[in-house]
């Protein structure tokens, strides 16, 4: 590493000594790209300067949340203002039901939302619902999403059975990995053979219906009808995890892009505008079968938090006025102008992109629409020119696996200029 990243480095050496790897979330370690992680001070728009005063366009975007950039002004304007009334105070708040009007409003083939701090939170108390709610233990999800990290979704297929689970992370007892069945992405008959053997066991199918934890994986929108009939026929419920592809693409979710109604959609990062928020929507029946009105128990001191409500509520208004969407939409065709005419001097990647979401999958091929199809060698180059993209004043995730979000922050130059840093790694490189 170059003298460039100074700060960081001594920052890093005394984060490790009180820190577990020296962060708060693993991927920040920059394990699967090698060198020291950056460290960041200040974020404005499309732009973050790290602790040694450089400046980088950031294409990551807290890993999602800044659908408006960073420090957006009246975002800021928002979350200062309530917290001036007062930071948190674990009881009803008008915040809340301002959120919650906005959410409904987004997501309108439901009535209720309950508020969480995570998406982890959101998902798992999705899947304690989906449990009430049918009476059944075992969920089904699949390799390829992620869904934050509970024990019992942290689970991926064994190597022998179909529907033979285990943990994915030490700590996580085979009792609960067993009640979680995981299938391939994009693979109906996979599905189809775990519910003929155990469909009346499976209280919900649970997705990303856009997977952009491995890559961005597109799925055919026939495979997700799929997934909404063998659930209904089957007594189960199906839960969207919406957490990244929630209000990303339009004032709604991916489930209005394809045209499927889950039972549960569940949200996180833009819901809060950048602060720690996530939530569950879902029908009346279902949802008030939570505490107080019901029996299953779910809760949480800072849920409905009013600065985290303020900061949300802030986002979703701007996002409903549309012009963030069309602006998004413009950057989009940007991105694939640049990115194609790359890949027609340099043909060895696919460019996929859905809205602001964006994948580089450094490899030949058509694009993957599971983590089977995605290539090693793809991981292997990102990886290995990840500080190359640093070193040029661009941030991207310091992860192959990881998507790129733009922001309406982001311009036209700021697109060409990635665009242009790759070219010039590949000309300098390949
Ligand atoms: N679901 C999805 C689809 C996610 O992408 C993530 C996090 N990236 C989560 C759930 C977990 O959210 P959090 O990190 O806020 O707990």
């Amino acid at each position: 590493m170059s003298d460039r990243y100074t700060k960081s480095k001594e920052l890093y050496k005394k984060a490790i000594t009180l820190m577990p790897g020296g962060v708060n979330s693993p991927v920040r370690a920059f394990a699967a790209v090698g060198g020291e992680p950056v460290f960041f001070k200040r974020g404005q728009g499309a732009i973050v300067t790290d602790a040694d005063d450089n400046k980088y366009v950031d294409f990551c975007q807290s890993w999602g949340p800044l659908i408006l950039g960073h420090a957006h002004p009246k975002v800021v304007e928002a979350a200062t203002l309530a917290l001036q009334d007062g930071l948190s105070f674990g009881a009803c708040c008008e915040k809340e039901i301002e959120l919650a009007d906005l959410v409904l409003e987004a997501f309108g083939e439901y009535d209720r939302v309950r508020f969480v701090s995570s998406g982890t939170e959101a998902v798992m108390s999705a899947v304690r619902l989906a449990r009430g709610v049918t009476g059944r233990s075992k969920i089904l999800k699949f390799d390829g999403c992620y869904h934050g990290h509970a024990d019992h979704l942290l689970v991926k297929a064994g190597s022998g059975l179909i529907t033979q689970s285990i943990a994915s992370s030490a700590g996580v007892p085979d009792e609960i990995a067993s009640q979680t069945l995981v299938a391939p992405l994009d693979d109906e008959k996979a599905v189809e053979q775990i519910f003929e053997k155990e469909g009346n066991e499976i209280a919900a199918i649970v997705l990303e219906p856009m997977p952009a934890n491995a890559g961005l994986l597109v799925q055919r929108k026939e495979y997700l009808q799929f997934l909404r009939e063998i659930t209904l026929k089957h007594g189960a419920l199906l839960i969207f995890d919406e957490v990244i592809s929630g209000l990303r693409l339009r004032f709604g979710g991916y489930m209005h892009e394809v045209g499927i109604t889950p039972d549960i959609v569940t949200l996180g990062k833009i819901v809060g505008g950048g602060m720690p928020v996530g939530a569950l929507v879902a029908k009346e029946e279902v949802m008030e079968q939570f505490a107080p009105n019901g029996t299953i128990y779910q809760a949480g001191t800072l849920s409905g938090n009013p600065v985290a409500m303020a900061a949300g509520k802030a986002t979703l208004e701007l996002l409903k006025e549309g012009s963030v969407f069309e602006h998004l939409n413009q950057l989009g065709k940007v991105q694939d102008e640049c990115f194609n005419a790359l890949k027609e001097k340099y043909a060895f990647f696919n460019f996929v992109r859905q809205g602001s979401v964006s994948w580089l999958h450094l490899a030949e091929g058509d694009s993957p629409r599971s983590p089977a199809d995605v290539k090693p060698e793809a991981i292997e180059l990102y990886n290995k020119h990840h500080r190359d993209i640093l070193d040029r004043g661009y941030y991207i995730a310091p992860s192959a696996w990881e998507v790129a979000f733009a922001s309406v922050a982001h311009q036209k130059e700021h697109i060409e200029g990635i665009a242009n840093a790759w070219e010039d790694i590949f000309k300098k490189y390949m």
